[in-house]
């Protein structure tokens, strides 16, 4: 079985190409489980994402075509949502969906994944910066609130690397994450990156299976070519580490299939 659970769509106004494209695709590449996860409406960095005015449109696209492809894949609705304080909406935690990705893509204000800002970087503190990144992944586990964490370690994207050991920093949100009942992702879009490395480091994802942390899979995909991205290197890792079965989702609620 083939799953691919976190996926854009034009609505977060930096992706291209129609959800039915994305859908066509995946049937191509023989993807049995598709999940969109259009960034969820908050009122920070507002244009780059859905509008709440939009949830409704976006939850029926969903589902249209759902229901128009339920013999050839199945279809998810899910969201990625910002983990930022002050800005989580409860209509978008309350919603009815398949499941809820947190990511971290700010530290306050700072949106550190954007080539724009990267310059950030070398104001602060390297070690800090990724502490606190990991500080932030720790508190999300704790709320309870998501189910898979999105690209665990994309505060690798730009290449700017801790001194200290990774392992250390991102102990207590790994053991987070494992109570909390969370999944991780192997999400390829870092291959697209500057890092060029899956999120996570073979060295987390090593870390999360001795934890007994559940994996599910993800591409990312912003355009109708990411669909599916890399996804044999990723099985190759998935599998190298020991894993062999990986989690999708209904209504919430996990379900283990052999990939
Ligand atoms: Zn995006
Ligand atoms: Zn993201």
């Amino acid at each position: 079985m083939r799953i691919d659970l976190h996926n854009h769509t034009t609505r977060c106004n930096h992706a291209k190409g129609s959800m039915e494209s994305y859908i066509k695709r995946a049937i191509e590449l023989g993807i049995d489980i598709y999940g969109f996860s259009e960034h969820a409406p908050m009122d920070f960095d507002s244009h780059y994402r859905l509008k709440f005015e939009e949830m409704n449109a976006y939850t029926s696209d969903v589902y249209k075509l759902k229901e128009k492809y339920k013999n050839n894949i199945q279809i998810l609705l899910g969201y990625e949502v910002d983990y930022l304080k002050g800005y989580m909406d409860e209509r978008v935690l309350k919603s009815d969906v398949d499941y809820l990705i947190g990511s971290v893509h700010f530290l306050g204000e700072w949106g550190f994944d954007n080539p724009e800002f990267n310059k950030e970087y070398k104001n602060r503190d390297i070690d800090q910066i990724w502490q606190t990144y990991f500080d932030n992944i720790e508190s999300m586990a704790k709320t309870g609130i998501f189910d898979i964490v999105g690209h665990l370690d994309l505060i690798k994207i730009f290449n700017f690397m801790p001194t200290k050991d990774i392992r250390i920093i991102a102990s207590n949100a790994l053991k987070a994450i494992k109570q909390s009942n969370m999944v991780i992702e192997l999400n390829s879009a870092g291959l697209r990156k500057p890092t060029k490395e899956i999120y996570p480091s073979p060295l987390l994802l090593e870390m999360a299976y001795e934890l007994d942390i559940p994996i599910t899979f993800s591409s990312d995909a912003h355009a109708l070519g990411q669909v599916g991205f890399k996804y044999n290197e990723v099985i190759k890792l998935a599998k190298k580490i020991g894993y062999s079965k990986a989690v999708t989702f209904e209504q919430r609620e996990q379900q283990l299939i052999t990939f």
